[in-house]
């Protein structure tokens, strides 16, 4: 049977450049970068490559960059830094966010938690915002992701930062979908904190760096060694900092031509889906202003069910219908429902997420099953 991995936002295949250069770094770096000998310090020293060439692509300094084991961790370490080390008393975050962030902010004792109003297509509502940061002086953390991984929403980062910057806000962003994907600086549009895992860019799982401008410094969550300088004990995940560093060179190397293969895919499943199934669907994600990997579609329930996904997946068709995260959960999605809690109850939201290993091929695929299953 076929297989088409339209699951992308959740995460992706290591590419076999970076399978290649794990497994040279495997049998080549494997001194403890903390011992003193010429082995510990050659590991060392290719970690401290690592970050050099890590802050290069963000207009970062090396000391900025810390390693974490993704990004679920790298948003509990500023979320903890920002309360416990820069006093924040209140957090200003969205509905739409991930879990990583929200269950992290709404376990946070001594703060107080807003929620910014959302527009009908799930953007933030600037204005409300501003309004927000103007009514209290309190110190205060943002805290809004970059692309939404479900829906595929954009942030207006620097609109975001000069109104931090105005307020004098902190700015942290959970940029996991952005990064990869499209060329950043992080001090140019004002954020203080960015988080980044790079199994969303064709890397190894279980590695991610924290984006921690030098202003604001950092602190660690747990404790037991200076790894890290101090913010991340613990031996460092030396395969997987040559993993995500080789696979961000690969990304950046290779963006304006994956990005056009990305996009041209996306548009292929929109287009063939309206022409297969009209007003039977809806788009959950902006065909224009959306992130051009990521196609949330809303199947109408006269023709779907709950089955929709198990279906697919027996055609050798993987997709999701939200976050990875959450997906064992029988909640619906909170994104979808932060957005329109009605949206739900009359439609079955897949999100498809492609990437440069896609084809034009299994979009037609994937349309063919979904037709055969949808319109038998
Ligand atoms: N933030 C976003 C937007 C994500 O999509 C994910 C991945 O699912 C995470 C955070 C968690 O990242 P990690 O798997 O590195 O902990």
């Amino acid at each position: 049977m076929q297989q088409v991995y339209f699951d992308n936002a959740a995460t992706t295949a290591m590419l076999p450049e970076v399978i290649e250069h794990l497994t040279k770094s495997m049998s080549e770096i494997y001194g403890n970068p903390s011992s003193t000998h010429s082995l510990g310090r050659k590991t060392k020293n290719s970690i401290e490559l690592a970050r050099r060439s890590t802050a290069n692509h963000f207009g970062a300094k090396p000391s900025e960059i810390i390693f974490t084991s993704g990004a679920t961790e790298a948003n509990n370490m500023v979320i903890n830094h920002a309360i416990n080390i820069l006093g924040v008393k209140r957090i200003i975050t969205s509905k739409t966010e991930h879990k990583a962030v929200l269950e992290t902010v709404e376990a946070s004792k001594g703060v107080k938690v807003e929620y910014v109003t959302l527009t009908k297509k799930g953007d933030i509502d600037y204005q409300a915002l501003e309004t927000l940061l103007a009514s209290e002086s309190t110190k205060t953390l943002v805290s809004l992701m970059l692309v939404n991984n479900e829906i595929g929403s954009i942030l207006d980062a620097k609109r975001v930062g000069d109104l931090c910057k105005t307020h004098a806000a902190i700015f942290h962003t959970d940029s996991v979908q952005h990064i990869g994907h499209e060329p950043i600086i992080f001090e140019d549009l004002g954020i203080h904190f960015a988080t980044c895992s790079a199994h969303k860019f064709h890397g190894p799982k279980g590695i991610g760096f924290l984006y921690a401008n030098i202003k604001y410094g950092m602190s660690s969550l747990v404790f037991g060694g200076g790894q890290e300088k101090g913010f991340r004990p613990g031996t460092e995940n030396i395969i997987g900092v040559q993993g995500l560093t080789k696979a961000l060179e690969i990304c950046y190397n290779n963006l304006e031509k994956d990005k056009k293969h990305i996009a041209s895919i996306k548009s292929a499943m929109a287009n063939q889906l309206e022409e297969a199934f009209g007003n039977q669907i809806i788009f959950n994600s902006s065909l224009e202003n959306g992130a051009y990997n990521i196609l949330n579609v809303g199947f109408s329930k006269e023709i779907a069910n709950n089955m929709l996904l198990f279906s697919l997946d027996m055609n050798g068709i993987a997709a999701s219908s939200g976050s990875a995260c959450s997906s064992g959960s029988l909640q619906g999605s909170h994104v979808l429902e932060a957005v329109d809690p009605e949206l739900e109850k009359n439609y079955i939201c897949i999100r498809f997420s492609f990437s440069k290993l896609n084809t034009l091929e299994e979009v037609d695929y994937c349309v063919k099953k979904l037709k055969e299953i949808l319109l038998k």
